[in-house]
Order: structure tokens, then sequence, then C-alpha cells
């Protein structure tokens, strides 16, 4: 609970935009993180954060977790983990964050991504809250026909269009460098010009990645960039989900992106009839995956998504740098208790196991 405070009174503070305005006023989460990492240090007799400063930018922003007086769970891989990094919430801040219930409504659906929702259902054309999550997951950068465009892709409900243009943004002079802007190659997401040279990503996952593969640069006069909120919480996470299912739709299956409106990632369904339910899951720590795994939908037979088996499925890569990953989730998730008939595995896992007719199905929105 006191990390869970902490991290998501820092989350709070950047306001999606960066902790760098030192003089805005601290978040009362940390206060209240404070307090009670206050009584912790008391108990274990060692000095406590002189104040929400020095726990920001003291402890918060230098000082490993497995160096606070606090104790974890094995499973919870703490060691040299930073809550702050460069100043920004640090992957692992952002998903103990999630842990304080209160937040989840603001940071995982954030105002937008629940008003698309609300707004496609109530323009009877829930499928184009499945097609909002795909195209900004796929479009980082914009140009300004590409833009247009993408606007008048669904003429006859004029939400659509609005809902763009609180997606993106004109990319703005200091985004850009001699008039261009950068694609990370590994991520897909819009780069910031670096200090030195170069450009540089931010997505958690590609600051520290060592093989960073050459970026791809746009003309950005003019051009529009997704905005940096629906890149951490829609696009990031939907990358991984979008690859699934294309390489479901690869073996033959007709796979339907967000059924339900978002009640599970994606529906595969195979032309004799077997047909599959997965949550994709990208985060870095299992146990905390592990106490975000929702209840999945029970549709029945008849019913257009209704699936056989059903799946939390984890990126490969994710597995590879951390042994014990599935079992660490499956030992931590009340909802899998509860639903012992779904399984955790890996992307790569998972389509091995599917069914390969040698023909290509396709990826469709769901409604
Ligand atoms: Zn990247």
């Amino acid at each position: 609970m006191v990390v869970s405070l902490i991290a998501s009174g820092l989350v709070r503070m950047r306001g999606w935009r960066g902790v760098s305005e030192r003089e805005r006023p601290y978040d009362r989460a940390l206060q209240l993180g404070l307090d009670r990492l206050a009584a912790v240090c008391a108990l274990a007799g060692v000095p406590a954060p002189r104040g929400v400063s020095d726990l920001v930018w003291g402890w918060s922003a230098t000082r490993p977790l497995d160096g606070w007086p606090l104790v974890f769970e094995a499973d919870a891989q703490v060691g040299g983990e930073l809550l702050l990094i460069g100043g920004e919430p640090s992957e692992f801040c952002l998903e103990w964050s999630v842990e304080a219930l209160d937040v989840v409504a603001e940071v995982h659906e954030s105002t937008l991504v629940s008003q698309v929702k609300t707004g496609a259902e109530q323009a009877g054309r829930p499928d184009l809250y499945a097609e909002w999550r795909k195209f900004a997951t796929s479009h980082a950068v914009l140009d300004p026909g590409e833009f247009l465009a993408a606007k008048n892709r669904f003429l006859a409900v004029p939400q659509w269009a609005s809902w763009l243009d609180d997606s993106y943004e004109p990319i703005s002079p200091i985004s850009m460098w001699l008039g261009q802007i950068a694609v990370c190659g590994q991520c897909g997401q819009w780069m910031v010009p670096a200090r030195g040279s170069g450009w540089l990503c931010e997505s958690p996952r590609c600051l520290r990645a060592v093989d960073a593969r050459d970026p791809v640069l746009r003309e950005a006069a003019g051009g529009y960039r997704l905005r940096a909120e629906l890149v951490r919480f829609v696009a990031l996470p939907g990358r991984p989900e979008l690859a699934l299912a294309a390489a479901l739709a690869s073996r033959g299956a007709r796979v339907v992106l967000y059924p339900g409106l978002d009640a599970l990632d994606l529906v595969a369904r195979w032309p004799d009839g077997y047909a599959i339910g997965v949550d994709v899951k990208d985060w870095r720590k299992p146990y905390l995956l592990a106490r975000n795994i929702k209840k999945f939908p029970g549709w029945g037979t008849g019913h257009p998504f209704s699936y056989k088996d059903g799946f939390v499925v984890v990126p490969a890569d994710r597995v590879a740098r951390n042994r014990g990953y599935c079992d660490i989730v499956r030992r931590h998730s009340s909802a899998l208790r509860g639903q012992p008939h779904i399984k955790v595995l890996t992307d790569e896992a998972l389509i091995a196991r599917c069914p390969d007719t040698g023909r290509a199905g396709e990826v469709v929105c769901g409604a």
C-alpha cells in the first residue's frame, strides 16, 4: 500500500507530461504515502524521508525499492527498481500505481477511452470503439492528408472525427528536428529529438532496449502525433494485441478485435468452429499483472463471440528475461483461481498450439 500510494502520487503529478515542473504542489497520495513510510521507518529505527520533496527526489529517484525499509514478497521482484527514472515515473512505478484502486479509472481508462466507448455504444456503432483503438495503435504520426482522410472515414458518425481530434495533437516545432519527426523502429511510436543529436524513444521498453533499430524519419510540417497518454495506455499495449491478431489470422482464423466493447482483447475462430478468447497482458512485473487479470466473459454457445478456450497471453520476450514469470502470475491471481479453465502462456506458445488451415483468415473490429 505504501508503494502504491507513492507510485500513484508520482503518476498523477506528472499530469501525463512529466514531473518537470518541480514547483507544482505535490499530490495528496504522496503525503499519505510519506506518513505511512515514516511510521514504518520509525518501527525499523531508520531515518525517514525529510518531507515529500525528499521522498520524490531523494528516495524515489535514487534509491531502489529493495533499499527501502519495506517487506515485499519475493515474487514482487523489487530488486534494483526505481520509481522515478530521469524525472519520469518508471514502468515499475506505473504498474504499481494501478494497484491503488481509485487511480485505475484515471490511469487505465483515460477520459477519452471511456468517452469513445460510451459514444460508440450510443451511436449504435460499438465496432467503432475497436476501430479507434486499432487506428490509434497503428498510427503514431499522420501527415495533414492522412489525418483528414482518417477523420472522414465514418462520415455517418460525426463523433468519429472529434475522437480523432482529441486523440492527436499538432507536432510542435520543439518535437521536430530539421522539419522532421522520427518514428521508433522498435515500438512504432514517435520519438523526441535528443539533446546532443539523434532521436530518443521514451517508451519504457525502448529506454532499456539494447538492440535499437533505426528510426523512420517523416516530414513533420503540418502533421499530427498521437497524444502521449494514448501512446502509453492505448498504442503500446495495443501493439502485441494487433501482432497476435495478425499471427492468428495468418493461420486461418477470423479474429475479432476488442469484442463486447473491450470485454476481451480478441476472439479467434477457425472455419471448423473452434474458437479461443484472449487477453494480452504486456506487463513488466508478473506479480502486478496477476492482480489485474479480469474475469473472462462467459459467452455461451450461439453467441457471436463464444469461445472454447480462454488465455491470458504474455509477450514471449517478457518471459525470456524473467524465468518463472507465468508461474508467478498463476500463484498470485485470484481471478485465475476463480476461472481455472483460463491458461497463462506466451504469445509464441499460443500461436504454436493453434490450428493452421494453411489459408489466410482476417482481422475484423468487434462490436
Ligand atoms: Zn520505441
